[in-house]
């Protein structure tokens, strides 16, 4: 028997958080973003729960050739662009798309002798300060891809670093907006926009001709935060869900200890369930006691250290449990979210470190 732990991939809630982007999305073409392998999901059933979609956006040039293989032939969209003379070449042989966020690229792009032309997705930064041409540089950057004949289209694009805020943000979504229309304007000319991530789908109405939805696609919330709404709030179904087995029970008397470092001590006698789950699966190491844990799903909780392997669980309202009992680690009945939360990360993070170990099955 392998052992017990078992990622399931949700292609129907991958389909319906899709169609949840679209109603949000105001008649806006839609890139589902699929870059870390579709945030842990894995590229194939990407093509199969994002089928509808209208482009694919990511950032690793081996997995856009990739979705290639695997029958896309929609558009792709390379989210940091290209990183050498090579990946243009690839670009313009395989039809992708890609963004432009800095002079070192419009050079690359000026001496490329390329077999078609490419789509482009001029990037401003609008305050972010991670990719892009800030907005008083924007015209000059889109002159010198206008005059390229390796240039197709160009659509100009931008990216919110708080538009999962519900407090006032440092930097209020609305400022980076007026930003953006600042720049838009030097332009002499119209051009087709790319603005919102899930949060800005999700938590605002702002018209765009493309949107770029990830982590809602795969039933997370982009709102994070302890007083962050909920995915399920959205209308957004889980995706991935993780689970295992109790392989283990123990049956311990007060002040006895549990786990590496001993930092759980039994108040009372108990009962421990031993989960094989650990962090060289994914699972958080940093995640605390009490972190959620489904046991036949009666909700539970951690007690003591994460291991590489294992993890264990407080069995003291589930005392039907017992070995081979199905544990949920998240997912299914048990957001992902709130374990992120626990353990201090968001779920993006959990998604994403699923280890290669964890065999993954979307039946
Ligand atoms: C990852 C990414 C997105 C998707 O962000 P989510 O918060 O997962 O919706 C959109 N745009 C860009 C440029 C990205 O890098």
């Amino acid at each position: 028997m392998p052992r017990p732990l078992f990622a399931h991939i949700h292609i129907d809630a991958m389909q319906h958080n899709l169609a949840r982007a679209r109603e949000c999305a105001r008649g806006a073409r839609v890139w589902a973003v699929v870059k870390a392998d579709a945030y842990g999901h894995g590229l194939a059933r990407a093509v199969r729960g994002f089928a509808d979609a209208d482009g694919l956006a990511l950032v690793e040039f081996d997995y856009a050739l990739r979705l290639r293989e695997l029958g896309w032939t929609r558009p792709i969209l390379m989210l940091e662009g290209f990183f050498d003379a090579s990946d243009l070449q690839l670009m313009a042989r395989h039809g992708l798309q890609g963004s432009v966020h800095s002079e070192e690229q419009l050079a690359m792009l000026a001496a490329a002798q390329l077999t078609a032309p490419i789509d482009v997705h001029l990037k401003m930064n609008t305050g972010m300060n991670r990719l892009g041409f800030t907005p008083d540089t924007i015209a000059h950057a889109y002159a010198r891809l206008r005059a390229m004949p390796q240039v197709a289209s160009i659509t100009l694009m931008t990216h919110f670093a708080n538009a999962d805020e519900l407090a006032p943000a440092r930097l209020p979504l609305a400022q980076q907006l007026q930003r953006f229309e600042a720049g838009a304007a030097s332009i002499n000319q119209r051009l087709p926009r790319s603005l919102s991530n899930s949060a800005a789908l999700l938590m605002h109405e702002i018209d765009s001709d493309w949107v770029r939805p990830g982590v809602m696609l795969y039933g997370g919330t982009p709102a994070g935060s302890a007083h962050g709404v909920p995915a399920g709030e959205f209308g957004l179904l889980p995706t991935m869900t993780l689970r295992s087995q109790l392989i283990a029970v123990q049956q311990i008397e007060a002040g006895e200890l549990v786990g590496y470092g001993s930092c759980f001590e039994a108040g009372a006698r108990m009962r421990i369930g031993v989960v094989a789950c650990g962090y060289a699966d994914g699972y958080p190491r940093h995640a605390p006691h009490g972190t959620p844990v489904l046991v036949d799903g009666v909700r539970t909780g951690l007690v003591g250290r994460v291991s590489m392997d294992m993890l264990m669980v407080d069995l003291s309202h589930a005392p039907d449990a017992g070995v081979g009992s199905e544990v949920t680690l998240w997912g299914q009945g048990l957001p992902i979210d709130e374990v992120a939360l626990a353990a201090g990360t968001i779920g993006y993070e959990l998604m994403c470190a699923l280890a290669p170990r964890v065999p993954v099955s979307d039946a």
